[in-house]
């Protein structure tokens, strides 16, 4: 992936040859720019982009080991349905929580913790502004976050997912000095907005050795699509790993 310092470089270059040499320069400067705007939403949004943060999106590997992650819990309702599955599949999963809901559900975040699931930081307000936060206010929202888990489970988190994936220069300064493993995925499975079938049939046409699954444990059709999910990835021989196993990396400090 071309870093976004590297494409502005290249646009300015791009821009004087245009204005020195070419006719309709208006038209190309106007291509140009929205070009160079694409590039850096793209980085942007694209989590696995590695623009501004280094991220773990998926393991390369030959083995069949996999690893399935929950984002926006603890959900007070549907958080234990999906313990409940993972128990009876003796799966262990890792959970990015958000702060607010931590506070609203310390005894399932224990209790997450406490069946061995891996518990990191998916920040304290999930608010739809929160990439347009300046890098003191992300910082502060994030440690409030790791603060929570550590009142609950007496752990300090090392695994970080950004809000809805989005990545930019406020959040690379914001957890400069955290500590973090950024996490990412290769499987999203728009659990959230598809209907049950067509998530499974998704998921089930691009898995492969080394994924990372991104699921969301405050959606009632979850129960229906992890039960689903397990039950495939059994029968073609996948087995669903940690996360700390899949990528080797420490889940807490
Ligand atoms: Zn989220």
């Amino acid at each position: 992936m071309i870093k976004p310092r590297t494409t502005f470089v290249l646009y300015i270059i791009v821009l004087i040859l245009v204005y020195l040499f070419l006719p309709w320069k208006g038209i190309f400067f106007t291509l140009l720019t929205v070009l160079f705007l694409a590039h850096l939403v793209y980085c942007s949004v694209n989590i696995c982009s590695q623009a501004y943060i280094k991220t773990f999106c998926k393991r390369d590997t030959q083995e069949k080991k996999i690893a399935i992650t929950f984002d926006d819990g603890p959900d007070s309702e549907i958080t234990p349905k999906v313990l409940e599955i993972l128990d009876e599949f003796a799966v262990k999963a890792t959970f990015f929580c958000i702060g607010n809901q931590i506070e609203r559900n310390r005894d399932i975040l224990k209790a997450l913790d406490s069946k061995g699931h891996l518990i990191g930081n998916h920040s304290y307000s999930h608010e739809f502004w929160f990439d347009l936060y300046p890098a003191n206010k992300m910082q502060e929202d994030i440690k409030k976050t790791n603060g929570l888990i550590f009142e609950t489970i007496g752990k300090k988190t090392k695994l970080f997912r950004p809000p809805y994936g989005v990545t930019n220069p406020s959040l690379k300064k914001a957890i400069k000095d955290l500590g973090f493993n950024t996490i990412g995925w290769s499987i999203r499975s728009l659990d959230t907005v598809s209907k049950t079938e067509k998530t499974i049939q998704r998921i089930k046409k691009k898995l492969s050795p080394g994924d990372m699954i991104l699921f969301h444990d405050n959606r009632e059709q979850i129960i229906l699509i992890l039960k689903e999910f397990i039950d495939y990835t059994k029968s073609e021989g996948y087995e669903i790993v940690p996360l700390d196993e899949l990528l080797n990396i420490q889940a807490y400090e």
